[in-house]
């Protein structure tokens, strides 16, 4: 028997999926199958998993909702551990909230305003996880997530402990809670009471997504972080590459910002345009453009 069947052996009971195609489990919609995939339902099933690709020497990839992920063709080797709706608690206590890492971010936006809280109203409509947020420092408009966050839940070299969030273990779409080191179990943040604006404040930034970005389309939203000093999608149009395309993969001609997956496009057909936009931009600004996407898996 071989080691990845030894280790779908060891996991017996869990929900798990063999060779389950990353196009389904990104927003991208694209990416080869996955070795096998498991559904993670409690703290206790994902540590036994991570002892369990220990011991059978198999990598892990831990995802949330997979909205900021390139799979690559080829897919991905080992188990990939998806810590979703099973692990989306969530309870209040005044201004602080606990909520689980698989718990939708929008879902917790929506709900933390229906409370009467604010501090999150930047956070509806991104279409992650909690966990993913964490890792990411999420933000938008005038938000982040470290504004927010306070404490999190973590597991890290098969122990779970908690801990103070520090203000410097959080960047610019950057962060120390991110796996494979850290992985985020649940979190508590710290917001306000509402000021009475932020069910306006929380709808108007809606509004503004569902104009200025390709929502229709399959994507993995920004591919780029920001440059300082410009935008990537002014700096993308300025080389002229709003809506150009190769094969399935389509510079977005609403959002130069974002690449968008016009129906059949593959991992490479999305990482052949990258190339092409670093390197128009490169060229007509001198600007190197950084990934936010994370591009995962074998070609
Ligand atoms: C239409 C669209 C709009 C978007 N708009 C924004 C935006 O305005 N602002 C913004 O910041 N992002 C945006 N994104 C990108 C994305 O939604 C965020 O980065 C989100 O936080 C990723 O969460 P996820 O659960 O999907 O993470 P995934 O894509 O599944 O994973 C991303 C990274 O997080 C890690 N991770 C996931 N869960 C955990 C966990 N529990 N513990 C530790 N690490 C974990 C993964 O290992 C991976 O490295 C957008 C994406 C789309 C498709």
């Amino acid at each position: 028997m071989g080691q990845l069947d030894e280790l779908i052996k060891a996991l017996d009971g869990m929900e798990l999926e063999r060779g389950l195609p990353m196009r389904q489990l990104t927003t991208f919609r694209l990416g080869g199958p996955a070795d096998a995939v498991l559904f993670v339902k409690t703290e206790a099933e994902l540590l036994k998993a991570l002892l369990a690709c220990r011991e059978h020497a198999l990598p892990y990839h831990i995802i949330g909702n997979g909205s900021n992920l390139i799979v690559r063709d080829g897919g991905l080797r080992g188990l990939v551990l998806v810590i979703g709706k099973h692990m989306a608690g969530f309870s209040q206590k005044g201004t602080q909230i606990i909520a689980g890492a698989g718990l939708s971010l929008t879902a917790l936006a929506r709900e933390t305003v229906r409370l009467g809280l604010m501090g999150l109203e930047w956070a509806c409509g991104i279409p992650g996880t909690l966990g993913g947020a964490c890792a990411m420092n999420a933000g938008a408009y005038t938000g982040e997530l470290k504004q927010s966050l306070k404490r999190v839940r973590i597991l890290e070299n098969y122990a779970i402990y908690e801990r103070d969030v520090e203000p410097c273990d959080l960047g610019y779409r950057t962060s120390i809670y991110g796996a494979p080191d850290k992985i985020v179990l649940s979190a508590m943040l710290e917001l306000s009471e509402d000021d009475g604006f932020a069910k306006k404040r929380q709808a108007d930034y809606l509004c503004s997504r569902e104009t200025k970005q390709p929502l229709a389309f399959a994507s993995a939203g920004s591919v780029f972080k920001r440059p300082k000093g410009h935008y990537a999608g002014q700096l993308i149009e300025a080389a002229g590459l709003k809506g150009a395309r190769l094969g399935g993969a389509m510079v977005s001609d609403l959002h130069a910002g974002f690449i968008i997956n016009t129906g059949d496009a593959t991992a490479s057909d999305v990482l052949g345009l990258i190339e092409r936009v670093r390197k128009a931009v490169l060229e007509t600004s001198g600007v190197e453009l950084e990934l936010e996407v994370k591009v995962w898996g074998d070609g």
